[in-house]
């Protein structure tokens, strides 16, 4: 059985085709720049030479064609027609309350993915277009909707209700959802496995360190805490992305100052975390690069960076009456040997060491704690569309 798995962002396209009695990848590829000039697709496949298609591509349904005309192309395919495609995997960003697994996709979930776009005003459109996409090309396939949220509402009350008038989630549905849940459901379960203990009686802390990053508290295989919140925008530092900051330097900015409201949302989610402190790049590397060289607001940046992500692992560690292995995990938390010996700096409190030559490993399964640790350290390589893959076909075979 074979599976496609579809994650569609505003202008970019990223796709995987996965057997499912190997669980492995047999394609992956990524379209960009649809609906502006220059649109290109590339794909890989294992021992083969790059697939790259440069045609213009009005939106999301010409992309999503090219994708499966590259598929079936002659020289570069892994299968031979469409109907070997059992089923599509869909990523969506949210899913709100509604949702807190995975579903099947029929007009009634199309509808109330739409319904959340008021909560992810830039992901959802983009999913749901995706979608739409792909039950017009291929009408009779199932198809599957994937939540980054799903994986956190399991999170109690104490942990989602925001502080603020309790009308506002009644009303709006004002509250942390977190994000990356299928990302952190994945490392969590892998994690497990790998040191062969049930997950049930384990307490995670699972930190996803890419361009976005977020922790989370799972307890028992369960999302009890994670650092997003109402938006993808709330927690720790992140590559343009401030994390939680006093909500009232919003307000000083727009009254005080006469910035207008879009420029302050914009500053936040856009200008801030590493590329603002820095004024280097949002891109971790880069600013690791010049902090090396002498920049003391690279330097800075890093800093605060691991700052906040250490300080999350201990309030995590405190809300769980402890920590069995905390996991890292996405471009930063799997290669960054110098990232995780940062944020890990002061921690060893909780019952580690890390081993420096274990720490060296990038992008492999890896235990990076010392042998005598009482608390484990991994570094476990994401999976996301594995999890949508996964899922899917759980969904098929109900
Ligand atoms: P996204 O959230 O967009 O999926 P990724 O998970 O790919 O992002 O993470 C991107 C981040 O990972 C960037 O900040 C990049 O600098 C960082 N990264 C990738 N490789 C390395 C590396 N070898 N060392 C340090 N950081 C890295």
């Amino acid at each position: 059985m074979k599976v496609l798995v579809i994650n569609c962002g505003s202008s970019s396209l990223k796709y995987q085709l996965i057997d499912m009695e190997t669980e492995k990848s047999l394609v992956s590829g990524l379209v960009e720049r649809i609906g502006i000039d220059g649109s290109i697709l590339t794909q890989k496949v294992e021992g083969k030479d790059k697939y790259i298609i440069k045609q213009d591509m009005k939106d999301h349904k010409e992309a999503i064609k090219l994708v499966l005309e590259a598929l079936l192309n002659k020289e570069h395919a892994v299968i031979e027609s469409m109907d070997e495609i059992t089923a599509v995997g869909h990523r969506v960003v949210h899913g709100g309350e509604k949702y807190s697994d995975s579903v099947l996709i029929d007009d009634e979930v199309i509808e109330l993915i739409k319904d959340c776009i008021p909560l992810a005003p830039l992901h959802n459109p983009p999913n749901i277009i995706g979608i739409e996409a792909c039950k017009e090309l291929m009408p009779n396939t199932p198809m599957a909707a994937v939540f980054d949220t799903a994986f956190h509402q399991t999170m109690p009350k104490v942990a989602y209700i925001c502080p603020l008038p309790y009308e506002l989630y009644e009303k709006y549905g004002i509250r942390r959802y977190g994000f990356h849940g299928t990302s952190h459901k994945y490392v969590s379960q892998k994690v497990a496995e790998v040191m062969n203990r049930d997950i049930k009686d384990l307490k995670i802390i699972t930190c996803h360190l890419g361009n976005g990053c977020s922790l989370a508290a799972v307890k028992g295989g369960k999302s009890i805490d994670t650092s997003m919140g109402f938006t993808p925008l709330a927690g720790v530092m992140m590559g343009t992305r401030s994390g939680n900051i006093d909500p009232s330097v919003i307000a000083f900015l727009v009254e005080q100052q006469g910035y207008k409201l879009e420029e302050v949302n914009e500053m936040l989610n856009k200008k801030s975390g590493l590329l603002g402190i820095s004024g280097v790049s949002s891109d971790f590397r880069d600013v690791q690069m010049a902090a090396e060289q002498g920049n003391e607001r690279a330097k800075l940046a890093l800093d605060i960076f691991n700052y906040k992500i250490r300080a999350q692992i201990a309030s995590y560690a405190g809300i769980m009456g402890g920590v069995d292995v905390i996991v890292f995990t996405a471009g930063i938390g799997e290669n960054s040997s110098f990232a995780r010996k940062e944020v890990l700096k002061g921690l060893e409190f909780l019952g580690f060491n890390i081993d420096e030559e274990k720490n060296e490993v990038r992008g492999e399964v890896q235990e990076i704690s010392t042998k005598d640790s009482k608390v484990k350290v991994y570094e476990i390589p994401t999976n996301e569309e594995l999890v949508i893959a996964r899922d899917t076909v759980k969904l098929l075979n109900k």
